[in-house]
């Protein structure tokens, strides 16, 4: 038996857990089924990842935000929801001592390039890519799993980082609320004629959800939501096409919009575990807890998360214990689940097309606007956990 963790999946959930326990001094094999190219030089896939400033401080810590380019980070500096055509938003604004932001802009694939980069520096990381991890079995006294290729591996214990489809999930015994929505959120960058000023903005429309989130002046990510088949109509437009159907679908609030890359899909699923650990094995990331992508919290909890268990195990002299495992469980949980279950009832009620839910949205966001529902509604939604 290996006294090192193995965690299994290297996304940005997995990277970041390798990386922190490495820096306390803890030995870790990390198992992806990618090929070390794809997680060395990841290319873009549209996801456009809206840091609080919490996540900043950690991948700080890290050493991953100093690895990122200066042109590769930009400033949140406001946020506005608006309910259909109502001109009444709902504002959020950054607490005097968060320096004028309430968070950062930075491209999904640039993080996982730079916790990578971070990772692939650290001696104490064996990483296996281009190897699935097939099954996985945990006991009282060791975590094992079996690879791809036959091998197997046994240590204190195994972090299923696994996304939110975990299969290594389910073999721990693991169920989960799963919510398949039948819906897509497609992202993408565009150039606008009249620019963003750093305000993410999100518009619960009649029969779609608009945003637009800010990147470099005159630059930004346009995310749309819809029903699953009127998404794929939409991915598959050509872009001059798709700019003009988008410049329609933003009814031109910021002029013409010009794609300046395709736009990806991805059909929404969301997934809460029933437990976050068993055991000699624990859950990370979307693994654990798959948000809603609406309020941009999946992987800023997923960093909370890690950086929890990374410091329970810093502390740990056996590394699997039960006591610390449960520490983390409910910790995490307590951290996670008002988030989860306020952002699914904010779907539901701004996606309610019925004249009840509309009226409903529209008296929320009067309600909204007294200071002190106003501020915690935004400490909820900017400062998880
Ligand atoms: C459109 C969109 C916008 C988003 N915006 C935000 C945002 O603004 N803010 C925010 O905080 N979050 C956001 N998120 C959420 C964020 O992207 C996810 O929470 C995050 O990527 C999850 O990371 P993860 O490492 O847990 O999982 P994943 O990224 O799914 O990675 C899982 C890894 O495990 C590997 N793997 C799977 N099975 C195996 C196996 N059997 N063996 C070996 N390897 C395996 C996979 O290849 C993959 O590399 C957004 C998500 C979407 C879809």
């Amino acid at each position: 038996m290996l006294n090192s963790v193995l965690i299994c999946g290297a996304g940005p959930a997995g990277l970041a857990l390798a990386n922190d326990l490495a820096l306390a001094g803890i030995d870790v094999v990390l198992i992806e089924k990618s090929e070390e190219r794809s997680l060395a030089e990841p290319v873009f896939d549209g996801r456009e990842i809206a840091l609080t400033h919490k996540s900043t401080a950690i991948l700080r810590r890290l050493g991953a935000w100093e690895r990122l380019a200066a042109d590769a980070v930009h400033p949140l500096t406001r946020a506005k929801v608006y309910n259909g055509h109502s001109p009444l938003a709902l504002a959020f604004t950054p607490d005097a001592n968060k320096g004028g932001q309430l968070g950062s802009m930075v491209s999904n694939c640039d993080i996982r390039r730079a916790l990578f980069d971070c990772a692939a520096a650290r001696s104490n990381i064996k990483l296996m890519a281009g190897v699935s991890v097939d099954h996985v079995i945990s006991t009282p006294t060791e975590g094992r799993i079996t690879l791809g290729n036959g091998q197997t591996l046994s240590g204190p214990l195994v972090v299923a980082a696994d996304s939110r489809f975990s299969t290594l999930r389910s073999q721990l015994g693991i169920a989960a609320r799963m919510h398949r929505l039948r819906k897509s959120m497609l992202v993408g960058r565009v150039r606008l004629d009249k620019d963003h000023c750093g305000i993410a903005t999100e518009w619960f429309d009649h029969g779609q959800t608009l945003a637009l989130l800010p990147l470099a002046p005159g630059v930004a990510s346009a995310v749309v939501t819809l029903p699953d088949g009127q998404a794929a109509a939409l991915a598959d437009m050509d872009r001059r096409a798709l700019g003009t159907e988008l410049t329609r679908r933003f009814h031109r609030r910021f002029g013409a919009m010009e794609m300046l890359t395709p736009l990806h899909r991805y059909p929404l699923t969301t997934s809460y575990a029933g437990r976050f650990a068993v055991a000699r094995a624990a859950l990370v990331g979307d693994a654990a807890v798959g948000m809603h992508p609406v309020t941009a919290h999946g992987f800023n909890l997923g960093l909370s998360g890690t950086a929890r268990l990374a410091g329970l195990l810093r502390r740990a002299g056996d590394l699997g214990e039960a006591s610390l495992l449960k520490r983390y469980e409910i910790g995490h949980r307590v951290a996670t689940w008002p988030l989860y279950a306020a952002t699914n009832a904010i779907v539901g009620l701004y996606t309610d097309e019925r004249m009840t839910g509309r009226i409903a949205r529209h008296m929320g966001i009067r309600a909204a606007h007294v200071t002190p529902a106003r501020r915690m509604i935004s400490r909820l939604l900017m400062q998880a956990a």
